[in-house]
């Protein structure tokens, strides 16, 4: 896993200050050098919907202060002191960890992915339970491998939600095996159906944008939009998202671009506020396109590293909805060259199939790159990943795991096979 937002590859955001004079930087100075407020140039295009003042509403929440930590000055008279350990988010390692010897930090972020592995296998533990349950089920009292326990073995795979026909795909592929008398026990059988998931996830990580890599760093900011449905997740997605990737040393910005609903706009600065990310907001009915506009010119005054957007929950069958989000792409695209560089749709696990069906919906229109799943921690049904990665055929970037703000991973396949099947 390592880090979670992988773009900045160089070490401008480590600075240890120290080629500048001492005497310039008195330790104790907590001025941030960036303007506090974000000085945005009247939108000159995309009159808003309702009233009558076009200029932007920047919200700026706590203002951050990222400041180098003073470096230590030891001296051999002092004897050595306990560390006193700061309460700490568990992923404020990268930047704030600068007082650590490079061996501390590893054991940090080695304690760090342990604790998230650990935390999505707890995610996935209902879905675990109920697959291995049913497998132990159809596998107790039997010798060898036989129709009957094929056509067993398709309704739990089934029941977990991997779809119809990516069950089928599985079963094909495991029938193959078994003629090829590559399959001879039911250990292997196991393997077989694990590694047959595995490949399906990982094939699909060569469609859409699967790492934030792709996108050179110079292209500033990564504009990423965040779609689906009213109640799967979005918001709390980006304030997750907003939450890690600023942990990690980058500027990030949030567009409030949901201007349907009044309370959309809240419900997002109250998380804009607890990450200490500011947002940029409109007045409810303002035209959608009009506050990304703003929020692009902001990112760029600003120097953001990364805009994460937020959109109105559409209904797939609203044509005019689909317009709109046509419009923000288009608007987007504009000020920043190759935006939006990620589409993600976000897909709620505990509907199932249902979710799949509205995702195919958008799917059509909203040129997604890639998935989050969110609430795997509230299903038995998990398998449903699968089944997306399959049908829609688009790598899963991200999933939710609960409710709170680090309740968020990097999707990995591998560890979410192994967390399946119990390894
Ligand atoms: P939106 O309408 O798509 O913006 O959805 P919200 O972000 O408002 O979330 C709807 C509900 O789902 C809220 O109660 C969230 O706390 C909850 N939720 C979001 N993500 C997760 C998750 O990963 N796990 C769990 N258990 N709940 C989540
Ligand atoms: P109906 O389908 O004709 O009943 O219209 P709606 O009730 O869906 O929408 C009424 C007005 O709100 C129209 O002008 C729509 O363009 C606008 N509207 C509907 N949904 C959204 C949305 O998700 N975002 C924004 N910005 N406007 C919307
Ligand atoms: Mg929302």
């Amino acid at each position: 896993m390592g880090l979670f937002w992988r773009r900045k590859t160089g070490d401008e955001f480590v600075t240890l200050g120290l080629n500048e004079p001492a005497a310039k930087k008195p330790a104790d100075s907590s001025v941030d050098p960036r303007p506090a407020k974000v000085a945005i140039e009247s939108p000159e295009i995309l009159p808003a919907a309702t009233g009558s003042d076009p200029a932007p509403v920047p919200v700026e929440t706590k203002s951050e202060v990222v400041r180098n930590p003073p470096i230590p000055t030891v001296s051999a008279a002092e004897p050595v002191r306990e560390k006193a350990v700061p309460s700490r988010s568990p992923f404020a390692t990268s930047v704030l960890g600068l007082n650590l010897s490079i061996e501390e930090l590893q054991a940090q972020e080695a304690a760090l992915e342990q604790e998230f592995s650990t935390r999505f296998r707890r995610a996935v533990a209902a879905t675990r339970d109920s697959l291995s349950e049913k497998l132990d089920s159809v596998f107790e009292g039997r010798k060898q491998i036989d129709e009957d326990l094929l056509d067993q073995l398709e309704e739990v795979l089934i029941a977990a939600d991997i779809g119809v026909p990516t069950t089928l795909s599985v079963l094909e592929t495991v029938r193959k095996g078994i003629a090829r008398k590559q399959i001879n026990d039911l250990d292997a059988l196991k393997a077989a159906i694990k590694n047959e998931l595995l490949e399906i996830l990982k094939a699909s990580e060569a469609a859409g944008v699967a790492s934030e890599t792709s996108v050179p760093e110079t292209v500033k900011p990564y504009v990423m939009m965040i779609v689906g449905v009213n109640g799967v997740g979005k918001t709390t997605t980006i304030g997750k998202l907003a939450q890690r990737i600023k942990a990690e040393g980058n500027d990030v910005l949030i567009c409030a671009a949901d201007t349907f609903r009044a309370a959309a706009s809240d419900q997002l600065a109250i998380w804009a506020e607890r990450t200490g990310v500011p947002l940029i907001q409109q007045k409810q009915g303002t035209d959608p396109a009009a506050v990304l506009f703003d929020s692009l010119k902001a990112a760029k005054a600003r120097g953001s590293e990364v805009l994460i957007v937020d959109t109105a929950g559409r209904l797939h069958n609203k044509s005019n909805l689909m317009a709109e989000l046509d419009k923000m792409k288009r608007v987007a695209g504009r000020e920043v060259e190759g935006a939006p560089h990620e589409v993600l749709l976000v897909v709620d696990a505990v509907t199932g199939q249902n979710g799949l069906e509205q995702a195919r919906q958008f799917l059509k229109v909203a040129g997604v790159t890639g998935i989050v799943l969110t609430k795997l921690d509230g299903t038995a049904k998990g398998g449903i990943a699968v089944a997306i990665a399959k049908e829609l055929s688009l790598p899963i970037r991200y999933a939710g795991i609960g409710e709170k703000v680090d309740d968020l991973v990097v999707f990995d396949p591998e560890q979410y096979v192994n967390s399946l099947f119990g390894n």
